[in-house]
């Protein structure tokens, strides 16, 4: 029992259990392997937020069955939101998967590996930070939502809202620092709701001005919020703390207020405009990113217009635009019939990423001639890559080695999905 396997798809909170599950198992004594064929242990870690994702992961666990035929004492675990509280479905399915674990419930397959290699897992494992993490990394800081929007598995399968407490997060972010990570993600499916479940209730807000003491962390950046949480608290946090980046993650869904109330969202069409009125107030510079669904039962054409006049109105920094899919267990597929026609619902997703084409073309022409403090996160076919602190993607050039540091581009070049740059000569903020 000496390799592991691991496979994800879905959200970056399931690469962030994967990534806490790696440092698990390495903690062990075990190595990680890039193919499963030369794995001990294989674990398909899966998303069922869209049908495209469920349909990868059963394709993905029938071609291990063979692999597991192949050697019989290799264990096989099915981990992440396909898993729900009761497996018994999926053991009939799958009866060659030996291990069935929900999101975060790594304890099941430690044990088995802990009795297979003759060791106590609680004894060896530690805390679950990332062992080798890039110069980014994603650090969960609530499991779970309390929210019931009617489109959306997530709540049965990941639970209600547990945050962690601050001084945990700070804990692994300080350990994050000493590994080299410049940059955290705090995530949660509603991570401006943080705290809310603690005894002493901190706030995001809180917990922002206690990372942002962390030596060696250059830029915090959070996701995703919700808008019925987003408080003055935590925009003004956002705006005064140097270290927060003005980036914010706001998915709206929709733009009429009848398919709003269907979805449950729990706000309108005028609650999310004035928020976004008072975040760029607070923060001129603010980046704000939405989410949008297209074709949720029922939407006529004038609703889904209702959208995209929402979007031309606002002018987000930028859009992820699904078509509506049922899935099964929501109060969606319960109680609504999925009406709207493949065809109507690829048309309108066309539609709206058409418009934010076009929008971003203009916002990121407006960056040009500017000098903007880009995060180098690593090389892209012989261009350095990073980020501005809105969250916008920039090359450049240069024979030195950035990966890691903060450095000055001066933009030059735009298109609606990155930017391209020069260094400039004075890096006003390199980091040490
Ligand atoms: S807020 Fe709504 S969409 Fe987001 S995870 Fe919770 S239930 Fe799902």
């Amino acid at each position: 029992m000496n390799t592991f396997y691991l496979w994800t798809i879905g959200c970056q909170m399931n690469t962030a259990d994967s990534d806490r599950l790696a440092a698990a198992l390495e903690q062990m004594g075990m190595a990680p392997v890039e193919k499963a064929a030369e794995a001990d242990v294989i674990v398909l870690n899966s998303c069922v937020v869209r049908q495209g994702a469920e349909d990868k992961v059963v394709g993905n666990l029938g071609w291990m069955a063979p692999l597991k035929k192949e050697q019989p004492d290799r264990i096989l675990a099915l981990m992440g939101c396909m898993v729900g509280p009761k497996s018994d479905d999926l053991a009939r399915r799958f009866p060659y998967v030996d291990v069935f674990m929900r999101p975060q419930e790594f304890e099941p397959l430690l044990e088995k590996v802990g009795e297979r290699m003759g060791v106590d897992w609680e004894g060896c494992v530690g805390p679950l930070t990332p062992v080798r993490p890039d110069v980014t990394c994603h650090v969960p800081i609530i499991h779970g939502c309390d929210l019931m929007c009617t489109f959306c598995i997530i709540p049965y399968r990941r639970g209600r809202q547990v945050s962690r407490p601050v001084a945990e997060v700070a804990q692994e972010v300080e350990i994050l620092a000493s590994r080299g990570v410049k940059e955290v993600t705090l995530l949660g499916q509603t991570v401006d709701a943080y705290g809310h479940d603690l005894p002493d209730t901190p706030s995001l807000a809180d917990l922002f001005t206690r990372l942002n003491d962390i030596d060696g962390i250059e830029r915090i950046r959070f996701l995703t919020s919700h808008p019925k949480f987003m408080t003055q608290e935590i925009v003004q946090a956002v705006a005064d703390l140097p270290k927060v980046c003005e980036h914010i993650n706001l998915p709206v869904q929709a733009g009429d207020d009848g398919i709003l109330d269907e979805m449950r969202r729990q706000y309108s069409r005028r609650d999310y405009i004035e928020l976004v009125g008072r975040i760029r107030e607070t923060m001129p510079e603010v980046a704000i990113n939405t989410d949008i669904i297209v074709g949720f039962p029922g939407e006529t054409e004038e609703q889904f217009q209702q959208t995209l006049d929402l979007l031309a109105e606002l002018r987000l920094d930028k859009v992820h635009c699904a078509a509506y899919s049922t899935r099964p267990g929501t109060i969606a597929s319960r109680t609504m019939e999925d009406a709207v026609p493949d065809s109507e619902k690829t048309s309108r997703r066309q539609r709206v990423d058409k418009l934010q084409e076009q929008i971003q073309t203009e916002m990121n022409a407006e960056l040009v001639g500017s000098y903007e403090e880009i995060l180098v996160e690593g090389r892209q076919r012989g261009k350095w890559q990073g980020r501005t602190r809105s969250n916008k993607l920039v090359f450049f050039e240069d024979e030195a080695y950035h990966l890691g540091n903060l450095v000055t581009v001066k933009i030059e070049r735009s298109s609606p999905w990155s930017l391209q740059g020069t260094l400039a000569v004075e890096a006003k903020f390199s980091a040490s």
